[in-house]
């Protein structure tokens, strides 16, 4: 049996994974910055190391996954400006969608989900730490910015060297105040107007590099297992958590595992494409489980454009697969029972191979499907059970309660089919047969569903099973 092997953007190689502590895997991924709706690219980050998660703990570790909320950021300030709106207001709705997105798309919630504006005590602590040791420095105009010529080592990550760098552009008017060029601020000075915690360097707020290295430290200790994020996260902010943490004297993570991007027309998504490629608006097409399925089929590192044909071809699919599994079930009398193939082991040891697995379920799908056609019990069951198990990896398992469909979805449905059934009774009556109409309203009067006949036509009420 093969063990896992994951691609760590350090070494920019795949190697064995071996975790700090035997049985345990610590994973931290930079969460969203609550600024606007979500869209399809932001989730992908979630949704991959969701498949990571899941085939850890299938593996028998156990998993704490934190992903963070940042909640202050020039970005939120300016936007609830500009809409008249408190700041936390502002990214308390955001936040919100952010979950409703990934609860959608059965991502799993993190074993902890940490706020920046609940961590400014913990955030003091490692500026405490690197000023005492002189790296960092308090400007006059009050930020706290990090000196990175005084670091042993800065941009291992990204592999870029410090003069090959542009100066960071992050606040045009702090470039006087710092002693080079590519210092980064750790923490920001309290503006007129904006909210602002105390520290010892004066009241401010802090900068965002800072807040995922004390999230860190706070939950997952000095050093951790799996540091996770998109691409363009490198560089600058995994750098300069790099920098704050090595400063302050932390091992931190081991692992660097970075998603790539979803583009549309070859460019990174951006609000330019408008609402179109919202989570909401794509939910409004197709289902939270098809969805995920588009966006969980490439693997992490590639990126994936998209496109509604893409998604429509995608959807068509799954169904497919779907329809397979509902189909067996009705034979075998039982939903399948999730079983993991060695080949599909190795695929997603293999730094989550997830287009190979792909292959393995359409594999199994034509055995499948010759098998319901040849009456073949048992091969019907391997192919099922062998699909549900990779789909449970994958997070889109039909059976998983996670994509069970509300109330609301199927009151359309439901609505139907009480037309349809009145329909039939006022027929019967039609033709006087009372025996039949009688059977039809007392089935439905069975089912909790009164109908009540008015001059516009009857209507139908439903009395809740706890009140009959
Ligand atoms: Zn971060």
């Amino acid at each position: 049996m093969s063990s896992l092997a994951l691609y760590n953007t350090l070494t920019r190689q795949s190697h064995p994974f071996v975790p700090i502590k035997s049985g345990e895997v610590s994973i931290y991924l930079c969460g969203a910055t609550v600024q606007g709706s979500p869209h399809i690219g932001h989730i992908r980050s979630g949704l991959n190391f969701d498949i990571l998660r899941r085939w850890l703990t299938k593996s028998g570790y156990t998993v704490t996954f934190i992903r963070n909320v940042t909640d202050i950021d020039d970005k939120i300030l300016q936007k609830a400006a500009i809409e008249g709106t408190p700041w936390w207001a502002l990214a308390a709705k955001y936040e919100r969608e952010f979950s409703q997105a990934y609860a959608a798309l059965n991502v799993l919630a993190p074993t902890y989900e940490p706020r920046a504006t609940g961590h400014i005590t913990q955030m003091i602590e490692p500026m405490a730490r690197l000023m005492e040791k002189g790296l960092a420095y308090s400007a006059s105009n009050g930020d706290v910015y990090l000196e990175v010529s005084k670091l042993d080592s800065y941009l291992t990550l990204s592999h870029q060297k410090v003069e090959d760098l542009q100066s960071s552009t992050e606040d045009v008017r702090s470039e006087s105040y710092k002693r080079d060029p590519h210092d980064f601020a750790l923490w920001k000075s309290a503006k007129e107007g904006e909210p602002s915690w105390p520290t010892p360097w004066g009241s401010g707020r802090p900068g965002w590099h800072l807040e995922c290295s004390a999230m860190i430290y706070a939950y997952l200790g000095e050093a951790f297992d799996i540091h996770g994020g998109g691409l363009d996260l490198i560089f600058p902010h995994h750098e300069n958590e790099i920098a704050q943490s090595h400063g302050a004297g932390w091992p931190f993570a081991n692992v660097w595992m970075h998603n790539a991007w979803v583009t549309a027309s070859g460019e990174k998504m951006s609000k330019s494409l408008g609402n179109s490629l919202l989570v909401s608006t794509l939910l409004k097409k197709v289902r939270g489980i098809e969805l995920r399925w588009y966006l969980g089929s490439a693997h992490y590192r590639s990126m994936m454009e998209f496109s509604q044909e893409a998604l429509d071809d995608s959807s068509t699919a799954f169904r497919r697969i779907e329809s397979f599994l509902f189909r067996a079930t009705e034979i075998l009398g039982k939903p399948p029972t999730p079983t993991f193939a060695p080949q599909f082991v190795d695929a997603m040891n293999d730094d989550l191979a997830v287009p190979l697995v792909l292959a393995q379920i359409a594999e199994n799908l034509r055995i499948g499907n010759i098998a319901l056609t040849n009456n073949d019990d048992k091969a019907i069951s391997v192919a099922a059970n062998e699909i549900r198990g990779a789909l449970e990896i994958l997070g889109c398992d039909p059976f998983d309660p996670a994509f069970a469909s509300s109330a609301a979805d199927l009151a359309p449905t439901l609505d139907g089919v009480i037309a349809l059934a009145l329909e039939q009774r006022n027929a019967a009556r039609a033709r006087k047969d009372f025996a039949a109409s009688d059977a039809i309203r007392d089935g439905l009067s069975d089912l909790g569903v009164s109908i009540e006949d008015t001059p516009q036509g009857p209507r139908w009420s439903i009395t809740p099973m706890e009140k009959r």
